[in-house]
Parts: C-alpha cells; structure tokens; sequence
C-alpha cells in the first residue's frame, strides 16, 4: 500500500474547519470509502497527492483539464494576464475574444452571457426561459444532474413520473412542485407531463450526454429529437445543459455531434480551463430578455474577469486542432475496451457507456444501462468502491463514484492507457480475490 500518512492527516484537519472536509460533497469518498488524497500539484495526464505518490489522472477536475493539466501556454496566457489586472468589474476585450470563439464553435448559440459556474449558469438559462414563456413549471429528468439551485434538487420517485419531492433539505416544496420530472428516455412520461400541464411549461433541461448518472446514451433512440418536437408543439424552450458534453463530445458539444438544436445551451467546465467560468446562450431572440436589454435580471460581481477568459480563451482555441476530437475519441475507444477486457478476464461482468472523450465502466450484469434506476437497483456499488480504491493504490485517479464520468485528455498517451489497462487488471485481481 503507497503512503498516504499526510493526505489522512490534512483530510483530519480539514474536517474540523470544512463541512465534511471538502467544499464540494464527492469528493470526501463518502460513496467508495477510504481517505480522499490532498493533492499537491500537476502535470500533462497526472496528479501528484501531497505524499508525492503519482496518479494518472481521468477526472480532469471534473473535465476542464482537457489539454491535459498545466498545459504551459495557458498557464502562460494567465500568468501574462494576472499581471495586467484580474478582475476590472467593467467590460474587457477579452470577453468579447471569448465570446466570439464560443458562439463559433457552438452551433446554436447566437448571444451568450458569462457567469462564473456551472450551476450559474443552468439557474439563470431556467430563469430566462420562464421569462421569455411567461410560464412557471419545467421539466428535468431524473438523475439529471443540473447544479446546485434549488429548483434542480429534485428527482422522480422510482419509475413513475412524478411532481417533486425536494431532494435537499432547504428546498421549500411549494417551490420543488414546479418542477415535473420523468425517467430518461421515456418519451411517454414526457408527454404525459405536458398533457397534465397545458401552457404551464416554460421548458425542459436536459443532459444531452448524460455525465451525472455515469454516462448514459439518448439520442440512439431519437429521445433528443422527440424532445425537440414536443418542445415545438408545446411552445416550450429546450435547454441542453453541457457543462459537462460541451467542448467535450466535440468541439461544437452534443448538438454539433448530434445534429439537434437546443434554444438555450448552459456551459461549464471546460470553458475556463479549470478557471471558474460558466455561460449560457442562445437564440439571439431569447437572450436579448435578460438585463440590461431584457426584463430577466441577472449579474455578476466577477463574470467576464479577464483571468478567467483568457484561461478559456487559450483552451478552446487549442480545441480546433484538426483531428484534436478523433484522436481523444481513439484514446478513449482503446481504453474502454481494454478496460472492459480486463473485467471478462477477471470474470467481473461489466458494460461501458462511452460519448466520444467521456466514459463509464458499470459492474452490473445487465446487458446495457440507459437510466439511473439501473445504476441504483443493478450496478454493484460496493464493488465499485473496492476496485476504485484498488486502482487508487495502483497509481490511477477515477471519480469517486459510479454515478460519475470518466475523461480523457489530449496528454495522456498511449503508453498511459497501456499503464491504467494494466493497473486496472492487477486492481481487480485484488479485489476478487
Ligand atoms: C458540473 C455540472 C453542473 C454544475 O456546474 P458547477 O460548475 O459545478 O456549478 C451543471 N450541469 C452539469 C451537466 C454538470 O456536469
């Protein structure tokens, strides 16, 4: 077993003084067990815990780290532009740099605004679409992971399309009652709800990959497309929330990659480079209703800091790379399959999802997993934790969870794939023994 004496002591210490020793709940291995690693630093594909021991790395901070962490022309561009100044609170040129790289790259957006977050992002794209509609209710899917506002803190019960429950303590239910939910690709669910609320849907979110569940595949049963017609007739928005597939699946997120077009599209992650930078756009029409040109308010003390766009800008830019996306794509490809190798020779049943750079390997004896429910009821959790820790004591750095995604980047070689493919298979050599 490597030596991870001072992680256990930092992750003590910050117990005391932190709500479960982290600012953001997964990552304090409540699902998998074992001591969160403190780390120290990082380069290209790998992250180094503060007892020095090496981690390749498949979590990318959640997946901003897609060129691969400390990838010197950003750490340049930011270095060159925290001395300049780090956050004016006025309009700067590199907003308008950003913006135009974004509203390139991503098919539907015409007009898009910064925030600072993902879940900035999503809580403000719903608060437009209420806006725009006039119209209250909206619906989510359950398992669909949309940040931390209240609204979104709400799941189906089990199965059934259901009005909801909060999901969180601190979320008023007469607030969680406008929010509708219904089981991924269940299209009749969908449907129902529409026809039980006539008028009363601003719009529907949805995850067109996916990631907060581990990953799971809609648009092979023309799900996206079904959405986008009842959104039509009903004169209801369709918001894709990519914080996670944007810049991800491809350059241009899952609407490129899938043909279908979303009226709002929320941003996150890779769009700051592992700076904190959200964004939401969309049809010009739309966004023209938030503040100062529309009624829908919404602001921000440090959005558009020139830092945190320039980190975004550099990243991005490196995207368009021809052949960037195929190349991520085959390193992927290479690894799930030696992964899900390792697992039949091991005699451990398993099945991936995979979107282009994005991944879940599931321990589960069904044949395929396209809803949550399957997670719960048929992937075998405890088994998760045991191989995830095995694999953490092997040097490779997974999500801490099997309700999450996997990620690859443009620094992890084929020789690192070959490493984690062998880990993989001594790490389930041990835990089923
Ligand atoms: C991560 C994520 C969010 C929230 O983004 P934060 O930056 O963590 O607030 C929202 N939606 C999806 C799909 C995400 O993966």
């Amino acid at each position: 077993m490597s030596d991870i004496s001072r992680s256990m002591n930092d992750f003590e210490q910050a117990q005391k003084l932190l709500p479960g020793g982290v600012n953001s709940p997964v990552r304090a291995f409540k699902s998998v067990g074992g001591t969160p690693r403190f780390f120290a630093r990082a380069a290209g594909a790998y992250v180094w815990d503060v007892d020095d021991n090496r981690y390749i790395d498949y979590v990318g901070s959640w997946g901003p780290m897609i060129l691969g962490h400390t990838h010197p022309d950003v750490v340049k561009g930011v270095q060159e532009t925290a001395a300049l100044g780090m956050s004016f609170g006025a309009p700067c040129e590199l907003e308008i740099d950003l913006a135009r790289l974004v509203i390139d790259m991503v098919p539907s957006i015409e007009v898009v605004r910064f925030v600072n977050s993902g879940s900035e992002a999503t809580m403000s794209a719903l608060r437009l679409a209420r806006g725009f509609t006039g119209r209250d209710k909206f619906i989510k899917f359950d398992g669909g992971y949309h940040g931390h506002a209240d609204g979104f803190l709400v799941k189906a019960g089990s199965g059934a399309a259901t009005f909801g429950e909060p999901d969180s303590a601190g979320v008023p239910a007469d607030y969680a009652k406008l929010t509708l939910t219904a089981p991924f690709n269940d299209i009749e669910a969908v449907k129902s709800l529409f026809a039980q609320n006539k008028g009363e849907i601003a719009c529907i979110i949805v995850e067109p990959v996916p990631g907060n569940t581990g990953v799971m595949l809609l648009h092979e049963n023309g799900f996206l497309q079904q959405l986008r017609d009842i959104c039509d007739a009903e004169g209801a928005l369709l918001i894709f929330d990519e914080v996670m597939c944007g810049f991800r699946v491809g350059a241009g997120g899952a609407q490129e990659r899938f043909g279908i077009m979303p009226d709002l599209t929320c941003l996150g992650k890779i769009i700051g480079g592992g700076l904190p930078v959200g964004a939401y756009g969309g049809r010009a029409e739309i966004m023209r209703k938030i503040s100062p040109d529309g009624p829908v308010y919404q602001a921000g003390t440090l959005s558009g800091n020139p830092l945190a766009m320039r980190a975004g800008l550099e990243t991005l830019t490196r995207l368009r790379a021809p052949g960037f996306y195929e190349e991520l794509e085959r390193k992927t490809t290479r690894l799930v399959e030696g992964l899900l190798a390792g697992c039949k020779a091991a005699g451990v049943p398993a099945v991936a999802n995979q979107v282009g750079a994005m991944f879940t390997v599931f321990f589960t004896e069904l044949d395929a997993v396209t809803c949550c429910s399957d997670v719960s009821n048929h992937c075998d959790l405890a088994f998760f934790g045991r191989f995830f820790n095995a694999m953490l004591d092997e040097g490779v750095y997974l999500a801490p969870s099997q309700y999450e995604a996997a990620f690859m980047s443009a620094a992890h070689t084929d020789a690192d794939i070959d490493d984690t493919i062998a880990a993989a298979k001594r790490a389930l050599k041990r835990v089923t023994a």
